[in-house]
């Protein structure tokens, strides 16, 4: 996500003096760097998730009904008794009020016993109907009612067009640190999803185009409709988007076909801006992070996003765009930085948003030199890079810019500096590859990095806070 602007590239004056990051020229040993190892986490369950969805749309893609399945596997050792499916979508109006129901509606749960939704209204307990056991598969379905909410938002809307992020329903995680049942911190994600498949039949009025994740096919249905169908392998969530956009695509010369979908208000020459910056950064970070696997981007962009920002979702980013362009580049780099190496949103949000800025910087060629003495003094003694959402949702909103964009960032220069630029990009290329389409962690990622020198990056970590 991005609603601060901080993607525009910074003019920093250029200082001689590079900045000297404390290094210890002593190597670890290997009994060191295994001691080192933290025990293995008890796996992340339930896992491969498949989605099958069919929702059918009203007359302006206001209201979406249907019903959704969702099966899996349990991937950890003991029984798994029950799901957490999140309801995302509920974050900001929560359980609704008399006459003004939630956004996202469920009901007719098959498969399981559903408990009260709880956290808001974004979670729901499914009672299994009986124990899964290790390795086996089994499905819940329910139905569902979406009502897009009146306001200009991820999940909103903007004058005749519609926003469907963070509106299907998906599979919270239970691993290690138990369930996840964080709440929605609306300046930021608190998203936590293993990576599975969707299949979402949306049917709707023709009049209306629907950029959505995966790959589309279009059929005709009902007088009148249209029945689109998407399919999207190893992703961690979908979204889509409804109205009279215009549209365009392109094929970058890597393979990837990027499609822009504009309100009729969004200037030209910022849709040119994305459209050829976006293309342009799918490929530059397939080669540096790994081919992108999905095919296809689509870019849905308006000029009345400015209030809440740009944000990213699986195949899909939706741009605030202006005359000048919008912070494209850092939600492509989201699609590898939270989309194709996932991570706990919530416990570890800078495992995508540092990434991406680092990332927004690489393309823009910025001079990140002295980022660090520019930044001066931490904005506070418990201020870290490693903090979680939790922690910037308790008043320290402010901080959240800082530390995890601006520092996060650096520090990731700063680690490229320690590291040497060719160790760098291996490491980052490794460490893509060792949690494609899966889960990282801070420990995963300071084994990589450790893994690609002989210097202790012990002091490297403390100096920047990366506990
Ligand atoms: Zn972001």
């Amino acid at each position: 996500m991005n609603s601060f602007r901080v993607w525009r590239p910074l003019l920093l004056v250029v200082s001689a003096a590079l900045l000297l990051v404390p290094q210890t020229a002593a190597a670890q040993s290997p009994a060191a760097l295994a001691a080192a190892q933290p025990p293995r986490a008890a796996a992340a369950t339930p896992d491969r998730p498949s989605y099958d969805v069919t929702l059918r749309a009203d007359a302006d893609g206001t209201q979406w009904t249907g019903r959704q399945t969702v099966s899996f596997r349990n991937a950890a050792r003991k029984p798994l008794r029950f799901v957490d499916v999140r309801l995302w979508g509920n974050g900001t109006d929560g359980c609704g009020a008399p006459g003004r129901p939630s956004p996202v509606r469920v009901g007719r749960v098959a498969g399981g016993t559903p408990h009260p939704l709880t956290v808001g209204c974004t979670a729901l307990r499914i009672d299994l109907a009986r124990p899964l056991p290790y390795g086996a598969r089994a499905s819940v379905s329910f139905d569902v009612a979406l009502a897009v909410p009146d306001r200009i938002h991820r999940f909103g809307r903007d004058g005749a067009y519609r926003f469907l992020g963070n509106a299907l329903p998906l599979l919270s995680v239970q691993d290690a640190q138990g369930r996840h049942l964080d709440p929605d911190v609306g300046f930021g994600e608190s998203f936590y999803t293993l990576a599975g498949d969707f299949r979402v039949v949306l049917d709707h009025p023709s009049a209306l185009k629907v950029p959505a994740t995966g790959t589309t096919t279009r059929r005709a249905g009902a007088a009148g409709r249209t029945l689109s169908t998407s399919v999207a392998r190893g992703v961690r969530d979908f979204a889509w988007a409804a109205g009279p956009f215009r549209t365009k695509s392109v094929t970058s010369p890597g393979g990837v076909r990027l499609n822009a979908y504009w309100t009729d208000t969004t200037p030209a020459s910022g849709i040119e801006i994305d459209l050829a910056d976006a293309t342009r950064a799918t490929d530059e970070f397939g080669r540096r992070f790994g081919r992108y696997p999905y095919g296809e981007i689509d870019l849905v962009m308006s000029d009345h996003l400015d209030d809440f920002g740009s944000m990213e979702f699986p195949g899909l980013v939706l741009l605030s765009t202006e005359p000048e362009g919008s912070a494209a580049v850092h939600e492509i780099a989201h699609q590898w930085w939270y989309g194709i190496v996932g991570n706990d949103e919530y416990t570890s949000p800078w495992l995508d948003e540092s990434f991406a800025q680092y990332a927004n910087q690489l393309y823009y060629g910025e001079d990140t030199r002295t980022c660090w003495q520019d930044l001066g003094e931490w904005p506070s003694a418990t201020a870290a890079l490693t903090r979680s959402m939790g922690y910037f949702a308790d008043g320290r909103r402010g901080e959240f810019v800082q530390v995890l964009y601006r520092r996060g960032s650096c520090a990731l220069h700063d680690l490229e500096r320690t590291l040497g630029t060719p160790a760098m990009e291996a490491m980052l290329r490794r460490y893509a590859r060792d949690h494609w389409q899966g889960v990282s962690t801070t420990e995963d990622f300071k084994r990589a990095a450790q893994a690609a020198t002989t210097k202790d990056l012990g002091p490297f970590w403390e100096e920047h806070r990366i506990h």
